[in-house]
């Protein structure tokens, strides 16, 4: 039957199709042998069977979700009630930062200038890492990490225990003395840019604009060693999005190309739980085109992302819009902590600073007996007992995705055999 000739949907047809014991179907469409595997090259309907073809874009990297589902033994030995070692830790090495960018976390997080982990806790603490079954460490914080000098040494430590690292960074100063060890050592190195032109860069990070061109030889630079010795280490940018930079989304995609890194991808900037930042997330609605046409500039070699999830967030219903979350308990923070560049432990960045979250001091305590102390699990309970994540919280943390997932499994619904 041609497309032409076939009867509309809402109009039944008088006559049963009688090879179907009696029944219509509400076309009155003949009903289609699917004996026959269909042969003609050219035919684009089912029952052909000549493989995937592959249409689905492949995510090289998972910006906009998380990875706990490829850690299940983690996940196992929690849901029994173990005392795991995170999977992941986030830390900053510092305390301070050599630029100002307009969107900076850090700034809530209360920097003090000078003020960085001392070398020989954070060996020690790397060995510990190493020896609980921590699975990566990012050198990612409310302080620059390049500016302690111990990144290196902790860096080439953990590689030899088997533990990840990557660091994000503002790109000015990574020594090009240790550019070739960082390379071989690190999993990636992000840099964190958000301008793709000096004036940009002025108005945005609020450093002088010639530190711009600074930045651009330094990610060409760590492109060159990473390609010249072969190294695996992934190299990306990313843009924290704040109106003050919406005319450099295209810019700063088309320079990631232009410098060979593997990826760009651009983050909405969160606010504080008291929104000190002055974040309007209705806003980001504004530029979905502009982010469309910057991930359009991706290939083969070169992944241009926005985090959508977070980014539309205030796209969402009414309750998301006001920052409330889709889950009502924080199970992350056993899986994901993070740890302040002073050295102390907390649950979460959001949480530095709340002495009712304070784990321990890296300088004081050794971070596996803090693991396995029952000190360690009363503040992970805390969390689960007493933030109202709807309002203790900063928007989109850095667990957020994580706690999507575990407040699912936590909270199975009926007839799960019927999977
Ligand atoms: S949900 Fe709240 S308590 Fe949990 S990690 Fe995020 S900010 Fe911290």
């Amino acid at each position: 039957m041609s497309q032409e000739s076939k009867p509309p949907l809402h109009e039944l047809p008088d006559l049963p199709l009688v090879r179907h014991a009696g029944h219509k179907t509400r076309s009155g469409r003949a009903i289609v042998d699917r004996s026959e595997i269909v042969t003609d090259a050219k035919s684009e309907g089912p029952n052909h069977f000549t493989g995937p073809t592959f249409r689905n874009q492949r995510q090289r990297f998972r910006f906009d979700g998380h990875k706990l589902i490829y850690h299940l033994d983690r996940l196992e030995a929690w849901q029994r009630g173990e005392r795991i070692a995170p999977i992941h830790i986030d830390m900053g090495l510092t305390k301070f930062c050599n630029t100002a960018c307009i969107y900076c976390y850090g700034v809530v997080q209360k920097m003090e200038r000078g003020t960085m982990i001392a070398g020989d806790a954070l060996l020690r603490f790397v060995e510990d890492c190493g020896a609980i079954g921590v699975r990566s460490l990012g050198f990612i914080g409310d302080g620059e990490p390049t500016l302690n000098p111990a990144l290196a040494e902790a860096t080439a430590l953990a590689a030899s225990l088997g533990v990840d690292t990557a660091m994000a960074t503002n790109g000015l100063k990574i020594d090009p003395a240790v550019m070739p060890q960082l390379l071989r050592d690190m999993s990636w190195i992000r840099v964190n840019l958000s301008a793709g032109d000096a004036t940009g860069f002025q108005r945005v990070h609020q450093s002088h604009s010639r530190n711009f061109d600074q930045v651009v030889d330094n990610v060409r630079e760590l492109v060159r060693l990473r390609n010249l010795y072969g190294y695996a280490c992934t190299i990306g940018l990313q843009m924290v999005l704040v109106p003050e930079c919406y005319d450099q989304i295209i810019k700063e995609a088309e320079l990631g190309a232009a410098l060979g890194v593997d990826y760009f991808v651009i983050k909405h900037c969160s606010d504080s739980e008291y929104g000190e930042l002055g974040v309007n997330y209705e806003d980001f609605l504004s530029v979905s085109e502009l982010l469309r046409e910057a991930e359009s500039l991706s290939n083969d070699n070169y992944v241009v992302q926005a985090k959508w999830h977070k980014i539309n967030s205030a796209g969402e219903s009414d309750l998301y819009k006001a920052g409330f979350r889709k889950y009502d308990v924080c199970y992350g923070t056993p899986f994901l902590l993070q740890i302040s560049g002073n050295g102390k432990v907390y649950p979460c960045g959001p949480f530095f600073n709340k002495d009712r979250f304070l784990i321990g001091d890296l300088h004081t305590g050794s971070f596996r007996e803090m693991v396995a102390s029952d000190h360690y699990w009363r503040v992970h309970q805390d969390i689960v007992n007493s933030v109202d994540v709807h309002k203790d919280c900063a928007m989109g943390c850095r667990q957020d995705y994580l706690n999507r997932f575990l407040w699912d499994l936590k909270n199975p619904p009926e007839h799960l055999n019927f999977i």
